[in-house]
């Protein structure tokens, strides 16, 4: 388990509460060009953490964390968000940095969601947030967001929102919120 690190618990914890108080919005955004079922999967999710406190170091807790993405969120962001948290876990264990288990996580969506940046999903808000990792917490919560909000001018080419066609533009793809609401909330939190 080796040393258990309190730090990434915590940011954890505020990553999973800010999921929770994004469920209504991520619902709502999920009905517009999905299913509507985004803010409840990661809700699931969240939960799962909450419900089952346990310690370790960082990459113990972010393969935790991959295991109850695949038992309790499910669907296309529960298979995607188990591979990038295994990746990160993976990198850290390989001695990496938290740029680096970062920039893991992005290559391991990306492989497993056949995406890239630019095809209106989450990682339009991850990718470039992993990119600005050394310009340090502000530049990586702002490329967050401006990936995140140029979702809203685009056609998206994965996911259920790719079924609309030009019918999805104008709105903003729900998983790349949801990236940008998680993570300000774990930047924002953050002793500087
Ligand atoms: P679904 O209900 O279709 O199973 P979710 O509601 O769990 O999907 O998640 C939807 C989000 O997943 C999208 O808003 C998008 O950000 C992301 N997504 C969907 N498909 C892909 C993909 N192939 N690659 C990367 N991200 C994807
Ligand atoms: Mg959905
Ligand atoms: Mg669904």
């Amino acid at each position: 388990l080796g040393h258990p690190d309190a730090r990434v618990r915590a940011a954890i914890d505020v990553a999973c509460q800010a999921v929770l108080d994004s469920e209504t919005e991520l619902t709502h955004l999920d009905q517009q060009v999905g299913d509507g079922d985004l803010g409840q999967a990661l809700a699931r999710g969240a939960y799962g953490w909450f419900d089952d406190p346990i310690e370790g170091d960082a990459s113990h807790l972010l393969r935790h964390l991959s295991w109850i993405a695949r038992r309790d969120v499910g669907g296309t962001s529960g298979a995607l968000y188990a591979m990038g948290l295994l990746r990160a876990a993976e990198s850290l264990e390989r001695g990496g940095d938290w740029g680096e288990a970062l920039a893991a996580a992005v290559d391991g969506v990306a492989g497993l969601g056949a995406a890239a940046p630019g095809d209106g999903t989450m990682l339009d808000a991850l990718a470039p947030a992993a990119t600005a990792w050394a310009d340090g917490p502000a530049a990586v919560v702002d490329a967050a967001r401006r990936g995140a909000e140029a979702t809203v001018g685009a056609v998206a080419r994965r996911g259920r929102a790719s079924y609309l066609g030009e019918r999805a533009v104008g709105y903003p793809d729900p998983g790349a919120i949801a990236v940008v609401r998680w993570l300000e909330a774990v930047v924002t939190a953050q002793p500087t």
